[in-house]
Parts: C-alpha cells; structure tokens; sequence
C-alpha cells in the first residue's frame, strides 16, 4: 500500500518525467478487478483522457491527484502496487488496471495489488469525494502542530478507547500513515502497539508527535520504502527498521528479538524492551 511518503515520491517523479505530455489513449484495466472502483465506463474513460495534457500533480494522503488538463483531475488513491513510466518502445505489462499512453509513445501504468480508487473527474470536483473532503491534516502539513496532534488525541478520548496502534492506523485520523511507517513511529517513540491512548503521558505525546513527524520526513527524503517501487521500478531508500523482515531478528537499539504480533488489521512487530507493555 503506497502511504504518503510513496504517494509523494511518486507524484515528484511524475512531475518531472511525465508533466505536459498528452495522452494519446487512456484505457481502464485490461484485467477486471473487484476491488478497482472507477466512476467511469471504460468507454467514457477513453473519449475524456483523449487529447488531455498532464498538469502539475500532487499528494494529499494515500492520494495523488493529477490534472488532466483541461478540466479534469485523475484521482489514483489508497492504491498499492505498480506505478510505472514506460520509455517509448518499452514492453508493457500484460495486466493492468489503468494505462495512459502518450503521443510521444511513452506510457504510465497501474497496477493496484489489494484495492485502490482510479476515477476521472471534472476539476474541483475531486475535493468532494468521500475520503479526499474533510481530510485531516497529514504529517507534512504545517497544520500539524503539537498543538493540533494533542487537541486531536484528545478528541479522541472523548469516543471508544483507542491504542496507539489504533490512532496511527485506523480511519485516516493521521492521514497519510499505514501499517508500515506506522510500525517506526511506534518504535522511535518507545511505545507498545497496544498502549492506549489515554494513558500517553504529556511527554510520551510530544514524543509521539515528534516520532511522526520525523519518520514520515525522513522516509520521503529517502524517497520512500524499500518495499515499494517507484516510478521507474527502483525501489526506495528507506529501510524499515520494524516490518516482518526484522522479526527475530536482534533490535538495533538493545539486541532484544523482536517480536511480531497480528494486531488491528496486520501484523505488527515491535522490540519488548523498547516499547514494553502497560508503561
Ligand atoms: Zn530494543
């Protein structure tokens, strides 16, 4: 699943690689996925990406908007997988669920693993899609202050209880984050999975903040995970520290084994001794 630091890259790569060119031909998938929703007919895919020119795209979330200028916005979103630029002449792959080709003969596909959003809209109009209107601020947004992040746990408290797990993963409430980069967070702020929100000390919570913001930050400079490809098929630079590769394995802070547990929709894997239980 692309989280926001993949969705970043991939958008930055797109800008500089594919802005401006025209689409010669836009096809939906050549493979039916039950789980790729699009609010077009293929046919009516066609006839609208016809003749149109990329425009500038961007990142919001787990979602990329890209203009299809004039008039519309290709929204790709919660989508993971391949996202891949094709060279002039370049073999594409036989199954895909969305391909753009360009009259410079060049070509982007997508490939979506689980599920994923791949839908055309008239400009402006993407705003109000479920998920993208009232979206909450995400780690890269000056919005999300201490401040903010404190206000929202709070908030928080006042509805079912809730882990830290829970608060990092669960219904976009930190848009952007996944299971993945979710799983580091935990572990640069010293706290279990499963420790509850309410019992996050005013030091823990500023150490939280601190932890998501500088992990998501870090993971975009380093071009996203290692565990997905960008748009050139290249993997990213950033190497988990906690995902089901490490289990087992020693922690790199205290050489305790560390342990992976299937948790709120996932696996989850976490050091003991760093982020110990009921602290
Ligand atoms: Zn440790």
């Amino acid at each position: 699943m692309f989280e926001l630091p993949e969705c970043v890259t991939l958008t930055g790569q797109m800008n500089e690689t594919l802005r401006g060119k025209v689409v010669r031909r836009g096809r939906l998938g050549n493979s039916p996925h039950k789980f790729v929703w699009s609010n077009r007919k293929p046919a009516e895919f066609e006839r609208l990406a016809r003749g149109r020119t990329l425009g500038t795209a961007t990142a919001r979330g787990r979602w990329m908007l890209i203009p299809l200028e004039p008039g519309y916005v290709l929204v790709l979103g919660e989508c993971g997988g391949r996202l891949l630029y094709h060279e002039p002449g370049a073999t594409l792959p036989a199954r895909y669920h969305l391909l753009l080709q360009f009259v410079d003969g060049s070509a982007l596909t997508v490939t979506t693993q689980m599920w994923g959003a791949m839908e055309l809209f008239e400009q402006g109009k993407e705003q109000e899609r479920k998920y993208i209107k009232g979206m909450r601020p995400t780690p890269v947004d000056k919005e999300f202050t201490f401040r903010y992040f404190s206000g929202l746990v709070d908030e928080l408290l006042k509805g079912e209880k809730r882990s830290v797990k829970g608060l990092l993963t669960q219904e976009q409430l930190i848009a952007g984050l996944g299971n993945s980069v979710a799983q580091d967070i935990m572990f640069r702020a010293g706290l279990h999975p499963r420790h509850p929100i309410a019992e996050l000390s005013p030091a823990q919570r500023r150490t939280l903040h601190s932890a998501i913001v500088k992990t998501v930050r870090e993971v975009i400079a380093r071009g996203g995970r290692s565990d997905e490809l960008d748009l050139f098929g290249k993997p990213g630079g950033y190497e988990r520290i906690m995902s089901s590769k490490t289990a087992d394995r020693p922690c790199p802070e205290c050489g305790t084994r560390i342990e992976k547990i299937a948790y709120l929709g996932g696996t989850c894997c976490f050091c003991p001794k760093c982020q110990p239980a009921g602290t």
